[in-house]
């Protein structure tokens, strides 16, 4: 499918190495926001180097800058409009230069506008449903700007799209771990998320093509791959040849040379008693399940469209427990929605003093335009907000140390992914995603060893190679 298309993206690749090929420029890509977003930009990378653009990371000196967006938190809005501000100077300095930007964030009509208002040096604009047609998109730009010598711009986005365009080039971060996307958009319509009206509704690759792919990074030298979609355990419901997404995981964690599978992120209405069967049966699977709670409260968990409630969370955060050896949960946990009072936050410090998480990621709730959320009238006030925040740093962070410091003493085996900011130190990811630092040679990146874990520093370990 899409092979057509696909054709053509290439054809506009080598039109832009054509183009450019003895100019002698750079570009580079910023990314805000998750997981999605990292492995759209190793997209991105790929395309421009393919292009003939060395790739460098200063965005001021860069002739061409891309700024990848995320719009679930108001902040991350806040942050992009100041880095675009900064780039005005070197683009008066450099009328070749190229600003853009791409992303959720551009899904969005006032956004767009907004930027079209107040930042005319931004020069091309596309959204998360055209992001397969990067190589024609630039060819458009860069050919108004070196060959017809126009001020034009580019900005298409696109409301929909029932493209799935897979294997342009890719520039990976890590040569032995890569994202594999198995799927696209949300389908949950969780009141408070952007991600279904930015990202579109649920559309899941084919198996084979996901098989296909990872058995292609293999060959290339990955080790591990992360399985990637907003709601992994609804995977495969809309395919023809419909298949499970724990009978997925099986099959990709069979194919051979691969030491290592992960997959983010799921939502505990669709976690199924056959995933936790796969996993337990394979210990190529991660020891490690990121479940968002969200809130302990039932009453909240309704008004956020969950579609569980706090005994069903806790229930099967106690069957992955008991099926699983080892594993490591963590979770999502928004303070301060709408209809949360302090009762409903206590319901939210039980469940965690409960599920015993090891690692939790907390946010303060962001209202975000067009979702059902925003139209709900606050019950708290900030300063209550602020203390529930607080409450919730301490406890969870207690609540981690305590997990962490159970596997002190003993050997597990981890892929170390980089140096350490210490000089002679490197940082290994184990199985249940904890990371340790420990002495070793450079040499080592990309390998598996075995470590003891000396230290627990409350999200990390310090530890030693096992000899
Ligand atoms: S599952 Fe809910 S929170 Fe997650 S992306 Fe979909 S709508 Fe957003």
């Amino acid at each position: 499918m899409f092979d057509e298309l696909k054709e053509k993206e290439i054809s506009y690749i080598d039109k832009i190495y054509d183009l450019i090929k003895d100019k002698n420029l750079t570009a580079t890509v910023v990314t805000f926001g998750c997981q999605m977003n990292a492995k759209d930009s190793e997209k991105l990378l790929g395309v421009l180097e393919k292009s003939g653009y060395r790739i460098i990371e200063n965005e001021e000196e860069a002739d061409f800058v891309l700024f990848n967006t995320c719009t679930v938190r108001e902040n991350a809005n806040k942050r992009l409009y100041g880095r675009i501000g900064q780039l005005k100077n070197s683009c008066t300095l450099n009328k070749n230069k190229i600003v853009g930007i791409c992303g959720c964030m551009m899904q969005e009509r006032d956004e767009v506008d907004y930027v079209l208002e107040k930042y005319k040096h931004v020069k091309m604009i596309f959204g998360t449903h055209n992001i397969y047609d990067f190589p024609h998109l630039l060819y458009d730009i860069l050919s108004s700007t070196y060959l017809d010598k126009e001020n034009k711009k580019v900005i298409e986005v696109l409301a929909k799209t029932d493209v799935i365009l897979e294997n342009l080039p890719q520039l990976r971060k890590y040569p032995f771990k890569a994202g594999v996307n198995i799927m696209y958009g949300c389908d949950n319509f969780c009141s408070y998320c952007i991600v279904p009206y930015v990202r579109g509704r649920e559309r899941s690759r084919d198996a084979s093509d996901i098989i296909d792919e990872v058995e292609f990074l293999v060959r290339d030298g990955v080790k591990e791959v992360m399985l990637l979609g907003q709601n992994v355990n609804s995977y495969g419901n809309k395919l023809e040849n419909s298949i499970s997404f724990a009978k997925l995981l099986d099959k990709v964690s069979s194919i051979e040379g691969l030491s290592m599978v992960r997959f983010m992120t799921s939502h505990p209405k669709d976690f199924s008693d056959e995933l936790i069967e796969v996993i337990k049966n394979n210990k190529k699977i991660a020891r490690h399940i990121h479940l968002p709670l969200q809130s302990g409260s039932n009453k909240v968990l309704l008004d956020m469209n969950r579609k569980y409630t706090k005994e069903k969370y806790l229930e099967l955060v106690n069957k992955i427990r008991e099926g699983i050896k080892d594993v490591a949960i963590s979770t999502d946990i928004i303070v301060g929605f709408p209809t949360e009072t302090d009762e409903d936050f206590q319901e939210t410090i039980d469940v965690i003093n409960k599920a015993k998480f090891e690692q939790t990621f907390t946010f303060v709730y962001s209202k975000r335009t067009g979702t059902k959320a925003s139209t709900l009238e606050n019950v708290s006030t900030d300063a209550e907000i602020k203390n529930r925040f607080d409450k919730l740093l301490e406890v969870t962070k207690n609540v981690g140390e305590e997990q962490y410091k159970k596997n002190i003493g003993k050997v597990f085996t981890g892929l170390v992914e980089e140096k350490d900011i210490i000089d002679g130190y490197l940082t290994a990811r184990l199985s249940n995603n904890a990371l340790v630092h420990f002495q070793g040679e450079k040499s080592l990146i990309g390998k598996f060893v075995e470590l003891e874990l000396k230290e627990s520093k409350g999200f990390y370990y310090n530890g030693s190679i096992k000899n």
